[in-house]
């Protein structure tokens, strides 16, 4: 028994010594990959920038040191709105942003980050990883040579910082405020004056009176920004940004250079950001509300009902004018109601009706 025992064994070295001789994988063992990564947020900025940080240094710890990511802030190499642009013509081979950014570019990749009113980060996750979201996401910048994976969910964000009551939607009228995305286009369709700055320009538009409001995330990242000193009211829920997801984008002649093993621990570090994210968040908003409350004495405004009825009406009437854009945008759209219809009925039975049996 010990002898055959003992054959079994030199005949598994043996395979593997012949396959350490012939085979790729040991040239591709050989091979090191020094990428560069840049953010659309400040430099050291909590959880977006310092969660693709900590991206980078699992990347390069589960690939022996083999992939290894530099992340540069926006602005550093590229302007914080410039990702795109710089993954797509291969500047640098890695970016971190939100698809709804490029808007302008491509009006279908605006639902892939959020929807007003649409789904929240645990609904999205199903949409990606078991409803074919991920499929279409790959799809849709296929044309743009970017390969992107869900990196980072921000949960249901804060209504935002205001200088001016939003008691009806008639106060929406010629309201100056930063709010991108979808969302965006329905303040600007109730009126409202929109823009889009990024992270670093937001508080001296708001201090300085250039705009009368404005939305980033949630109270952990408010706090540190310190609208606080600069706005009166601050409104919830966030209707316009129910659960954003944020992305990593890589550059497809880059992901085609590296080998399968690699890939796989990108793909794999990217989902383990979207869980880390979202729960950074989770653990560290409630903190940042309460010391916003009971320290700075910042005034928590919800939105009046009839301001959401209106809100969501003209929702309605935005994404099917945002559909209408092209078949592309018409066949994004489409999956995600197709997908709604089915996830949200069960939201509500676990989700929903747990959290109003425990009075929330
Ligand atoms: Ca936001």
């Amino acid at each position: 028994m010990k002898r055959r025992e003992f054959i079994k064994g030199a005949g598994v070295c043996a395979v593997a010594g012949a396959g350490f001789i012939a085979g790729a994988p040991a040239v591709h063992a050989q091979q090191k990959f020094r990428w560069k990564m840049i953010t659309s947020w400040p430099p050291r900025f909590p959880v977006f920038h310092t969660g693709m940080e900590q991206f980078a240094k699992r990347v390069r710890s589960m690939s022996g040191g083999r992939l290894s990511i530099r992340v540069y802030a926006g602005g550093e190499l590229a302007p914080p709105l410039g990702v795109f642009d710089a993954v797509s013509q291969g500047t640098v081979e890695m970016g971190h942003s939100g698809s709804y950014y490029w808007a302008g570019k491509a009006p279908e990749l605006q639902f892939f980050t959020t929807a007003p009113f649409g789904f929240t980060a645990q609904q999205i996750n199903a949409w990606f990883y078991y409803g074919g979201g991920i499929e279409l996401l790959h799809e849709m910048y296929s044309p743009f040579n970017i390969i992107t994976f869900p990196a980072m969910n921000t949960g249901v964000q804060m209504g935002g910082w205001f200088n001016k009551k939003i008691e009806s939607m008639a106060d929406y009228k010629g309201l100056k405020m930063r709010i991108p995305g979808l969302g965006g286009k329905v303040v600007a369709r109730a009126g409202g004056n929109v823009v889009l700055l990024p992270a670093g320009e937001l508080y001296t538009a708001l201090e300085r009176g250039t705009i009368d409001a404005l939305e980033w995330v949630g109270p952990y990242h408010d706090l540190k920004l310190g609208f606080y000193r600069a706005a009166n009211y601050y409104y919830y829920p966030g209707w316009h940004e129910p659960g954003s997801t944020l992305e990593l984008m890589i550059n497809r002649k880059a992901w085609e250079k590296l080998p399968a093993d690699l890939q796989a621990i990108v793909e794999a570090a990217a989902a383990q950001s979207n869980i880390l994210g979202l729960a950074e968040f989770d653990a560290k908003n409630g903190a940042a509300l309460n010391e916003l409350v009971t320290k700075y004495k910042v005034k928590l405004t919800r939105f009046p009902d009839d301001v959401m009825k209106g809100l969501h009406k003209l929702t309605r009437e935005t994404l099917e004018e945002e559909a209408g854009k092209s078949a592309k945008t018409r066949k994004v759209y489409e999956a995600f109601q197709k997908f709604a219809a089915q996830v949200e009925p069960w939201s509500r039975m676990s989700e929903g009706a747990f959290m109003t049996a425990k009075g929330l």
